[in-house]
């Protein structure tokens, strides 16, 4: 599914791509709509015409360039698909994200919504040791990183309640990390009401944010909450996140934010009376130092400690991609997470 300008993604039959030196070759077997895909296909576009899109894929290594990775044919992985520049401060120490000049499988290079994709060097491949461990699931590892990003990024640490705000996959992949991490409360703040009742059924606590004493609710159940994870980007999410924050308390800023922020003076005070911590956050980590975040991400997939299955409520082959981004574009479903699964593939 190659997108050749904005508005135009369409099923494209090319050649199968040959492994050249490092290169490995890997059969999709499934990749996910990112939230980034949609603004991308009908209001961005990309830098590079035709590309095919698709960043958070699983697949199996089918071909290599190189005899030494011989052994790596048949293996299962989740691919990290930023391919940084090698060469500037971010990428010399490890700090991948923050790249000034970097490739990226789905956006600027060849993705995964297709039948193949051609991986620069096995670097990019995080591989599952479960030979059970689905490849949809997999597919999810890059959205869980980030969402694992968020909660190691707030130090959060055993005891602590937390509060996070937005109940959409990442959300509710958060919650699942806090507790993991030893987080004693775990609540989710939401606005939409089908987002309310799923993050509920995935046996969550969800307040409204439509309540009007919503914020008391949650203090009378939590007492204090340590850690907020702004998950929307949002004037009012953010501003949410400054009141129920205590004394000394982490907010950490995971939500792309869609326009101006407004955080209004009462709030700007509290951030400066509480001593709040404002943490941003991007992507993830995938250098072992501070530590591989992707890694640990597969390897508790593998463990069957972090879930992500009951998330996946569309599932469609390449013929039924593009109908499924209009569907999405046009709010017509509600999604928690959708994505490509090559098993459906005719
Ligand atoms: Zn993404
Ligand atoms: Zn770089």
């Amino acid at each position: 599914m190659r997108l050749h300008k904005i508005d135009r993604f369409t099923l494209d039959e090319v050649e199968k791509p040959k492994p050249q030196g490092n290169e490995i070759l890997i059969r999709v077997e499934a990749c996910g709509i990112c939230g980034s895909d949609i603004p991308r296909v009908y209001e961005l576009g990309t830098r590079v015409y035709p590309v095919t899109l698709g960043h958070e894929f699983s697949g199996v290594v089918c071909e290599v360039g190189n005899n030494d990775d011989k052994m790596l044919i048949g293996k299962k992985a989740a691919v990290f698909p930023i391919i940084p520049c090698m060469k500037c401060k971010s990428c010399q120490t490890g700090n991948y994200a923050e790249c000034e000049n970097y490739q990226y499988l789905g956006s600027r290079n060849d993705g995964g919504f297709a039948e193949y994709c051609l991986i620069p060097n096995k670097w990019h491949l995080v591989l599952s040791n479960d030979p059970e461990v689905s490849t949809d699931d997999l597919s999810l590892v890059e959205p869980a990183t980030v969402a694992q990003h968020a909660i190691r990024k707030a130090g959060l640490t055993a005891g602590e309640k937390i509060v996070i705000i937005g109940a959409g996959p990442i959300g509710i992949m958060a919650a699942r990390w806090a507790k993991i991490f030893g987080a004693s409360e775990v609540a989710l703040l939401e606005i939409d009401n089908a987002k309310i009742s799923f993050a509920k059924e995935c046996g969550l606590a969800v307040y409204n944010i439509n309540d009007v004493d919503y914020i008391e609710k949650i203090i009378n159940k939590l007492e204090r909450v340590d850690v907020v994870i702004e998950g929307t980007g949002t004037s009012s999410g953010m501003n949410t996140a400054i009141e129920l924050c205590r004394v000394f308390g982490k907010i950490v800023l995971m939500g792309n934010p869609h326009r101006d922020t407004v955080i209004n003076l009462n709030n700007h005070s509290l951030i400066l009376r509480k001593e709040l911590n404002l943490i941003g956050i991007w992507n993830s980590y995938y250098a072992e130092l501070p530590f591989n975040e992707w890694k640990y991400t597969v390897r508790q997939m593998d463990l069957g400690k972090l879930k992500v299955h009951d998330l996946i409520t569309h599932r469609v082959s390449l013929d039924n991609l593009k109908q499924l981004f209009d569907k999405i574009y046009g709010k017509k479903i509600m999604i928690c997470k959708a994505i490509y699964s090559a098993s459906l593939n005719v």
